[in-house]
């Protein structure tokens, strides 16, 4: 069960279900207009397993499906467009602390992306060859479903409404020359579309176990990264109590779990892929002007 957006022929935001080896206008067959986005659904409390179902399984009933089939290139685009936050966490595979030359944190290490950087399955990243360096980062990331402060580790998962893939570009010439004078991350992670996500949003209740994901960044067909969620130093509960207890989560912030070993430099022409088991395969092409 794979949910995501697309413009319609008519120019207008859909949701689309990809389910069983078939894609459905989910907008469409769930024959209302209240559900005019995936941020909708997840502030609302729908953007689960059983009001997915619920939907598709009327919508068979009444013989409304077979029109709500789609096929063909869809225009994609991202599947949370104004979260409140993107909370990212740095430094939390082992692995790449020792190849960026970093000790392994004793607390989360967070920072922030603003919603400028978001950027579809298929659009292009775009920086100034100025800025040296830029870097890939493939990470696992988490989409809360309702508003939570202080939340404690064992009751983090109630708070996440499904999973997607994100890319965490980095512009790793200017962060390094920036932590030297020890200012924040901040513009290092947030030129305009800095963090390809998606293409899709998955439900949380049809994720097997996100601890234990296997991640492949490819430049060009080349693996660059590849390595298990299963290998993060502070586990996705940690992180949701860790940030809850600085800011209060909203229904649709994204929360970014950290990229493992691996990261290197993408340059104009590049394609970068990003592959995590059961959440597909997100494809962004790069320009530096
Ligand atoms: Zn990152």
């Amino acid at each position: 069960m794979k949910l995501f957006q697309f413009v319609s022929e008519d120019n207008l935001l859909q949701i689309g279900i990809s389910l069983k080896g078939e894609t459905y206008n989910f907008t469409k067959s769930s024959d209302t207009q209240s559900l005019d986005s995936l941020q909708t659904m997840v502030t609302k409390g729908l953007f689960n397993v059983e009001f997915i179902n619920e939907i598709i399984e009327k919508a068979k009933i009444s013989g409304l499906i077979d029109s709500c089939i789609i096929s063909g290139e869809l225009k994609i685009e991202v599947p949370i467009a104004n979260p409140q936050k993107i909370l990212c966490f740095g430094v939390n595979y082992a692995a790449h602390a020792a190849e960026s030359d970093n000790p392994i944190p004793d607390e989360p290490i967070l920072f922030v992306k603003t919603a400028n950087t978001l950027l579809p399955h298929n659009g292009t990243i775009v920086f100034p060859k100025s800025i040296g360096q830029v870097d890939h980062e493939i990470e696992l990331a988490l989409i809360i479903s309702k508003k939570g402060k202080n939340i404690p580790e064992e009751k983090a998962h109630e708070f996440i409404a499904g999973y997607t893939i994100i890319n965490d570009v980095s512009a790793r010439k200017m962060q390094v020359d920036d932590m030297k004078k020890a200012p924040p991350w901040y513009r290092s992670k947030s030129y305009d579309t800095f963090c390809p996500i998606g293409p899709f949003l998955i439900p949380s209740g049809a994720i097997k176990d996100p601890n234990n994901i296997d991640l492949t960044l490819k430049i060009n067909d080349e693996i660059k990264q590849h390595s298990n969620t299963s290998r993060m130093i502070f586990k996705i509960p940690q992180l949701i109590a860790f940030a809850s207890r600085i800011v209060t989560l909203m229904p649709g912030d994204i929360i970014c779990t950290g990229t493992p070993d691996g990261i290197s430099e993408i340059k104009d022409g590049d394609v970068v892929t990003c592959e995590l088991t059961e959440l597909g395969l997100l494809s962004n092409s790069v320009k530096a002007i």
